[in-house]
């Protein structure tokens, strides 16, 4: 039987990939301004030396970044400057550091793992909170058993809770604590269902290439990532931790007005 263990992701993986990018601009800064050195100088006697200023300020400024994100990481709490600097680390940054990551022989889904649990710190760092009607929680398809005859694609509420896959428990989660469940069979669907439901936070259940893609697209929207296991290879009886998922739910939930608890136990909408 084919099995995909999903190893722990490592932090430092991606953090030394970007200290390898830093190396990397510091040099290509050197010889741009090295190389025209002695034609600078004929159009001015100062001019290499106010362009070595402008790329040591440009170093200085990528620097900064680089120690704002390792402190984020580490301390776990927002920085001055966080918020954008999650933008420039989806967009910019990650592309980049996969080019690099590669270049050493690294491998995608373990450059990808390192990112999402980097993404997740930053998300963490955030401190938010909303009620559970503001949180998405995206599942795929390959969770669901594959003999399963219902079609919770459809509805996630279809789910029979047989106790045959994770959604057993998973829908009883989300029931249990408000929050609004879909079954994405695609990236397409998956961004359709962020369109229409306008979340404030994601929580998203993925293999490691659909996460990362996933995070890129929705942002601005933060994005907290949980890997698959995947017992049977990928895409086939996949399998997530519902104590992970339930955890993350909690830290990022506020008490819903609008929802109270029956007598049966089960969650109600006022
Ligand atoms: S738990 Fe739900 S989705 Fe999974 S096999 Fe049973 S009925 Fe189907």
């Amino acid at each position: 039987m084919l099995t995909t263990v999903v190893e722990k992701p490592r932090k430092r993986l991606f953090l030394g990939l970007l200290l390898a990018l830093e190396l990397i601009i510091a040099l290509s800064l050197f010889v741009l301004w090295y190389i025209p050195y002695r034609g600078f100088e004929r159009l001015g006697s100062n001019l290499p030396i106010l362009i070595g200023w402008g790329f040591g300020a440009l170093l200085l400024l990528f620097s900064l970044g680089i120690v704002l994100i390792v402190l984020t990481v580490v301390r776990g709490r927002e920085m001055p400057g966080t918020k954008r600097l999650r933008g420039l680390l989806i967009r910019y940054m990650f592309p980049v550091i996969t080019v690099i990551g590669r270049f050493f022989g690294v491998a995608k889904d373990d450059i990808r793992r390192s990112f999402i649990e980097i993404n997740n710190e930053f998300v963490r760092s955030e401190s938010i909170k909303n009620p559970p009607r503001r949180i998405l929680v995206l599942m795929p398809h390959c969770v669901q058993k594959d003999i399963c005859p219902y079609r919770i694609t459809v509805d996630v509420k279809n789910c029979r809770q047989c106790g045959q896959c994770d959604f057993s428990d998973l829908t009883d989660v989300a029931e249990k604590l408000g929050v609004q469940m879909t079954v994405a069979t695609g990236g397409t669907l998956a961004r359709r269902v962020v369109i229409e439901t306008k979340p404030e936070l994601i929580l998203g259940v993925a293999c490691e290439r659909d996460l990362s893609s996933g995070i890129a697209d929705t942002y601005p929207i933060p994005v907290l990532g949980i890997l698959l296991d995947r017992p049977e290879g990928p895409c086939l009886n996949t399998r997530v931790s519902v104590d992970k998922v339930t955890e993350a739910l909690n830290t990022f939930l506020v008490k819903d007005p609008f929802l109270v608890e029956s007598k049966a136990g089960k969650t109600e909408t006022t």
